[in-house]
């Protein structure tokens, strides 16, 4: 799994504040305000479309599209996702579940020879003349994906809230967790305002 900020607002957490400032007629405090507790005021009194002002892209590949599929339904972010249409899956790429992997010889080789089964059949098919876009109903939801994502910070935050329950996915939890260690790092205020261990969602 690999995920990476390929771009974000500058200086984000001072647009934030110069944003919401407006709405108060308090823009002249900007130089002596403290950004973190003023933002932290926001936050708790859900006044959250200030936090639309900004936003970040990531890229995200080596998660399966079983994950991917989970992700796409947050539907304020925008997606663009390698297509199996106009790409074709050469190799057998996959992701491999932990409670499959650690499960002891009899468990895995039972998921890399369907694994392998799906692949062998789409070559077939391919060889027998039938397009990607067809041929691709063999292949498993454990195939690996690409995809560039962008989202502003308000609906990184409901992602993240969402994504980083401890009852989410595991596959999804992961990835949210390296974006979520992304976005600290760059907007610490706005990101800190959320746990990475948040209660369960049900
Ligand atoms: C643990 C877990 C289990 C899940 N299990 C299932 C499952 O079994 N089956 C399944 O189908 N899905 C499942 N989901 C997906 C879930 O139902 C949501 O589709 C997904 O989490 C996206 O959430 P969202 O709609 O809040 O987010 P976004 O699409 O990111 O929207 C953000 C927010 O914007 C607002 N919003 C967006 N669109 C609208 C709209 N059209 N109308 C009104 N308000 C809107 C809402 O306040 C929403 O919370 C699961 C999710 C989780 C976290």
């Amino acid at each position: 799994m690999h995920v990476e900020l390929i771009s974000v607002t500058p200086d984000a957490e001072r647009l934030i504040e110069r944003a919401a400032r407006t709405c108060y007629d308090t823009t002249d405090r900007m130089s002596s305000s403290d950004t973190s507790t003023f933002l932290e005021k926001l936050f708790n009194a859900g006044h959250l479309s200030v936090f639309e002002h900004a936003s970040a892209t990531f890229r995200i590949a080596g998660v399966s599209r079983a994950c991917s599929h989970q992700l796409v339904r947050h539907r304020l972010a925008s997606y663009s996702q390698r297509s199996q249409r106009y790409v074709a899956e050469k190799e057998a790429s996959y992701v491999v579940p932990p409670r499959v992997e650690q499960g002891g010889k009899a468990l895995s080789d039972t998921f890399r020879s369907a694994m392998e089964a799906s692949w062998s059949a789409y070559a077939e098919l391919i060889r027998l003349g039938i397009p990607r876009e067809d041929a691709r109903y063999v292949l498993p939801n454990a195939c690996t994906t690409e995809l560039v994502m962008s989202a502003n910070f308000r609906e990184w935050l409901h992602i993240l809230k969402q994504r980083l329950a401890r009852d989410a996915q595991w596959e999804i939890r992961e990835m949210c967790g390296l974006i979520y260690e992304k976005l600290r790092e760059i907007a610490p205020s706005v990101f800190g305002l959320i746990a990475r261990e948040s209660p369960k969602n049900h």
